[in-house]
């Protein structure tokens, strides 16, 4: 058996930034430390940091007066600042310059009155926080084809779209193409809002689909509420290959591997490489003839400056 370790994985630049964010601050101020929404998805990660006296809240109500908080990779509205300068907090803005960068765009968009298509998971904090950078009456948020064929927008008017960072390529390309059909004068950000990190993840497990094959297995290493690590998932599977997400090694279950030729091996952007090392161990315990092959990551030195702390 061969242990594939999918060749772009782990830590993205945002996830890396905003994780050092906090390990700074609380270097430097120590707790109180509150925290707006999980700072990554993963709750490795988000344990750590609570096991350190940090709090995590969804609601800024819940932090009291002129205490320090953290906003998350995932980003804010503008509501969510308002309310934290009413209460008098120090923030500290750790949302990953990408998303800023689309809260930007969004925002023009409106001020141009042009309506504005976020495809996006509902609910899903980045949507959340980008939802607020575009004016209510301008805002249609869509994920599927047949949200598109619902959307209650004038043909003939120009129409702009963006997107959460973290989703399928491939699916993002169809609801664009289809878009870009039922508006001609479609417009959108120079290049696609969907990051070079979960972009290069997603092109790492068509890699690790056809070194596995369709008899191997694709395990992702990532929680249950992070959108990048589920559509490295979904992607492995689309390409026929058995593929499962777990949160760590104590959720892996060593029967799926009984009768695999080969195991590809990938995790999300939010996910320590400790807890990948650990998957690896737990396989090579039951199977200690299996050859571990690694790749060179090409993204290694891709690095975002910290804010000011
Ligand atoms: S997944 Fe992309 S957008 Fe999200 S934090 Fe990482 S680099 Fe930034």
């Amino acid at each position: 058996m061969q242990i594939f370790l999918a060749r772009t994985q782990g830590f993205c630049a945002g996830v890396a930034r905003a994780i050092e964010v906090v390990e700074q601050t609380l270097a430097a101020y120590g707790t109180p430390l509150y925290i707006f929404h999980e700072i990554v998805h993963n709750t490795s990660v988000v344990n750590g940091f609570k096991a350190r006296g940090v709090v995590f809240v969804d609601d800024i109500a819940a932090i009291p007066e002129g205490q320090r908080v953290i906003f998350s990779a995932h980003g804010i509205s503008p509501a969510v600042l308002e309310e934290a300068k009413k209460k008098n907090l120090i923030t500290i803005n750790a949302t990953c310059p990408l998303v800023t960068k689309i809260h930007r765009e969004s925002e023009g968009f409106s001020r141009q009155n042009i309506p504005v298509v976020l495809i996006g998971h509902k609910g899903h904090e980045e949507v959340v926080g980008t939802s607020g950078h575009v004016r209510p009456d301008l805002l249609h948020i869509i994920s599927t084809r047949a949200d598109i064929e619902k959307l209650d927008i004038d043909p003939r008017l120009k129409v702009a779209y963006v997107t959460q960072t973290t989703l399928s390529v491939d699916d993002t390309r169809e609801l664009v193409r289809l878009l870009r059909e039922k508006f001609s004068l479609l417009t959108g950000p120079l290049h696609e809002d969907i990051c070079y990190a979960t972009q290069s993840r997603q092109d790492a497990i068509k890699e690790l689909a056809s070194l596995c094959g369709p008899k191997g297995l694709i395990i992702i290493c990532g929680s249950s509420n992070s959108s990048n690590s589920n559509r490295l998932m979904e992607k492995g599977q689309q390409l026929g290959v058995t593929s499962i997400i777990v949160d760590n090694a104590g959720d892996l279950d060593l029967t799926v591997i009984d009768g695999k030729e080969n195991i590809g091996i990938s995790s999300g952007a939010s996910v320590p490489r400790y807890l990948v090392d650990e998957i690896v161990l737990k396989i090579r315990a039951v199977c200690p003839r299996a050859e571990l092959i690694n790749f060179d990551n090409p993204e290694k030195h891709v690095v975002f400056p910290l804010p000011r702390i």
